[in-house]
């Protein structure tokens, strides 16, 4: 948790909620018993920094304040904004009870509002690295940069399964299938530490629940028509997963489902989120969003109401607070709320602010405002760049290319400039472009990595080439957008001006290597056969060295496709499975010794059986090393000297479904490098399935009582006459 100590009042009374050896449980208890209807209303509303000044966080008993996009303190320097908090938070232990307000901030790939810290890649390019384990540093390097700005709370990870491209925040997921996304919920583990209470530690959000990512044509905030089953299955999976990593806070998403919005949608919030997956966090409503419910603008009392019963704690009214507060205390006086759930929320969100240590270090902790863009976090967030690169296209192995001698032509919108690299949700909300923040452009990072022998050449149109140089490369792409702003209709294309600059290299005769940087696949498939190679970069940050590590190969590349990459724009949706023939398939991704490498992986170790049902398992093994990358396994049933592929995995577990009940089934997995190569089998191991549904079996009991007068006894006999045992 972030936090100094403040001084103790000697005279004051130590009352239990503020007595650090007992249990939270006993203190949230004992603080509640204290609060009055409008403290508890005070808790439960979030107002926006930009609109809400000190007093009114003593005066109106706040319980939290927030950043929107790109609000920030002047001058926007970690100092100014760890005073800002300071001053907050001051203002709230100047109430009665003294209870600390939460600030929370969308550090969504790094602490993107404040100037000078580090910006990593947006989600998509850490979906593509396949590492949790590298996206759980990236969480904790985050986390450090906030607390030495003050904040508590990140709202991140957006754990998002983005199914149509054309929905503007598809960068803002890891992945189109839940697999990743649910395995980088890793980031929530970085964020919050081993415990909430230890150093640095900083509350994680899972947004947006549930089915943002599923909207047909992915409209932002619009409509998710899925079947049950279907939301379950693809959207479902990650909050599962964050939930099971004592995630803090779940955001609800804008969106509907099925015409329902989640906002007023108390099957979802309450009895899926809260009591099936067992999520003991608060709920918070996105900006404004609990204005949306009753299809009117503004917000109204039926707004206030519907939210509050379908079982969110914490309501994100940036300006209309005011009214949030008197109309929730109007209804909970009219008995509309129940007070119940009034305490139920607060509860939720005093323990939250307890686990966290708020009430022992309530203010900025300075000692980590030297990690805001420290050199540390600067080259994690270079290795997250070059592991996030996916070569596409190599043609005749151009990459990598060659340090030393000659010259290199650079050119396109993208390629000396910090603002595109960085996209949306960088300094301002939509993002901008230029120098908005300190970092190293593409074109710095080729120029400091090939040193003095070879002459680089910047032009941002290409003007200027011939034949002299020895490679060209076009960095182009998708210039920042942030949610809606970013939904593309129609074609899906590379700009003008960027096919322009492509076009004005190529006629020079001089290979084209096009670095794209954008934040999804853009339909290209008319233009790549004139491309040597291709790589995606997605939106690497402040760090553009990374992409020139991979150009260059002081990096191998590793990162595959998170998303499948369309052959053109009327595809969309498309997805792994769904039968369309993409231009790239999800997980695809070159290395640059694929074509020489023939050595196998090593083979996975015996995998573990875990989770027997009656239909399905669940099969752990040790991960296999490979040369050149493993990028998936084969898990197959053994039958005798027939395999049967049951799942691929691309990480070291599956789950098996659809199996005969009652039957002893036999699997063993096989790895896959880049290359293609098959590692051998490992060891089998034998499941053997269970009884299929017993308990709504019919079965049929018959006896039969013998007296022969000098006692008794009795035949039993039950037969099982339904269809399972
Ligand atoms: C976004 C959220 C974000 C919130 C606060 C909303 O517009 O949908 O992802 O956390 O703003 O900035």
């Amino acid at each position: 948790a972030a936090g100094m100590s403040v001084p103790a009042t000697a005279t004051a009374a130590v009352n239990p909620y503020q007595d650090p050896g007992l249990p939270v449980a006993t203190r949230v208890a004992d603080l509640l018993s204290r609060m009055t209807l409008d403290e508890k209303i005070g808790q439960m509303t979030q107002a926006e920094r930009g609109s809400v000044g000190n007093s009114d966080v003593t005066t109106y008993r706040l319980g939290s304040v927030l950043s929107g996009g790109g609000s920030a303190p002047s001058p926007n320097n970690a100092t100014s904004w760890a005073n800002m908090y300071d001053g907050y938070q001051n203002a709230a232990l100047a109430t009665p009870l003294g209870i600390p307000m939460i600030y929370g901030v969308d550090a969504v790939h790094g602490h993107n509002n404040v100037v000078g810290a580090t910006i990593f890649p947006h989600n998509i390019g850490l979906g593509a690295t396949r590492d949790p384990a590298l996206v759980q540093q990236i969480g904790r390097a985050v986390a450090e940069e906030v607390t030495g700005t003050g904040v508590d709370w990140n709202f991140a990870p957006c754990v998002c399964v983005a199914r149509n491209d054309r929905w503007g925040r598809t960068y803002e997921s890891f992945g189109e299938l839940p697999e990743i996304p649910s395995s980088m919920t890793s980031f929530i583990t970085g964020t919050q530490g081993a415990t909430l209470n230890g150093p640095a530690s900083v509350l994680a959000t899972a947004k947006h629940y549930v089915g943002d990512g599923g909207t047909v044509n992915g409209v932002d905030q619009g409509d998710a028509q899925l079947t049950e089953t279907e939301l379950r299955a693809v959207h479902l999976p990650p909050f599962r997963a964050a939930v099971e990593r004592g995630v803090g806070s779940v955001m609800v998403s804008f969106s509907s489902w099925n015409g329902s919005r989640l906002h007023g949608n108390r099957y979802l919030v309450t009895s899926v989120l809260k009591d099936e997956l067992g999520f003991t966090g608060f709920v918070v409503s996105d900006w404004n969003g609990v204005d949306q419910i009753d299809g009117a603008l503004g917000l109204s009392a039926v707004d206030v109401r519907t939210a509050i019963n379908a079982g969110i704690d914490m309501v994100m009214e940036p300006e209309a607070w005011r009214q949030f507060i008197d109309l929730l205390r109007a209804e909970v006086q009219a008995g509309r709320v129940p007070l119940s759930r009034v305490d139920d929320a607060t509860r939720r969100i005093l323990t939250k602010k307890f686990e966290l240590g708020l009430f022992e270090r309530p203010l900025a902790d300075r000692t980590y405002t030297s990690t805001v863009g420290s050199g540390a976090h600067r080259a994690l967030a270079r290795q997250a760049v070059a592991r996030s690169q996916v070569v596409l296209k190599n043609g005749g192995n151009i990459l990598p290319l060659a340090t030393g001698g000659g010259k290199i032509f650079v050119a396109g919108r993208s390629a000396d400039n910090i603002g595109h690299q960085s996209g949306g949700w960088t300094i301002s909300w939509q993002g901008s472009s230029g120098n908005i923040t300190p970092g190293t452009t593409i074109l710095q990072g080729i120029r400091d990595t090939v040193g003095s022998a070879t002459t680089v050449t910047y032009n941002q149109n290409g003007s200027g080439i011939d034949s002299s140089y020895r490679a060209a490369i076009a960095v182009v792409g998708e210039t920042p957008y942030a949610e809606g702003q970013g939904d593309r209709t129609g074609a899906m294309g590379l700009d003008g001006a960027d096919l322009n600059t492509i076009n004005t290299l190529r006629a020079s005769g001089v290979p084209v290597i096009v670095v794209l940087v954008s934040g999804r696949p853009l339909d290209i498939s008319s233009q790549l056969s004139g491309w040597n190679a291709l790589v995606a970069s997605w939106l690497p940050g402040t760090e553009g060295q990374g992409v020139a590590d991979v150009l260059f190969g002081l990096t191998q590349p590793t990162g595959r496709l998170p998303v499948t990459w369309m052959n053109s724009a009327g595809q969309q949706p498309i997805n792994d499975g769904d039968g369309k023939t993409p231009l790239f398939p999800y997980g695809y991704g070159l290395t640059y010794e694929s074509a020489a490498d023939t050595s196998p992986p090593t083979a996975p170790g015996t995998p573990t059986v875990s989770n027997v049902t009656s239909s399905s398992v669940n099969l752990t093994w040790t991960a296999s090393s490979d040369n050149v990358g493993v990028t998936g396994y084969d898990v197959v049933r053994v039958q005798g000297t027939t395999e049967t592929t049951v799942a691929t995995p691309t990480t070291n577990s599956a789950s098996v479904t659809g199996l005969a009940a009652s039957t002893a089934h036999t699997f063993a997995v096989y790895a896959r490098d880049a290359a293609g190569n098959r590692s051998a089998r490992s060891a089998a191991v034998t499941a053997t399935t269970g009884g299929g549904g017993g308990e709504n079996g019919t079965c049929k009991v018959t006896y039969t009582v013998n007296d022969w007068g000098g006692g008794f006894s009795a035949n039993l006999t039950i037969a099982n006459t339904g269809t399972s045992a």
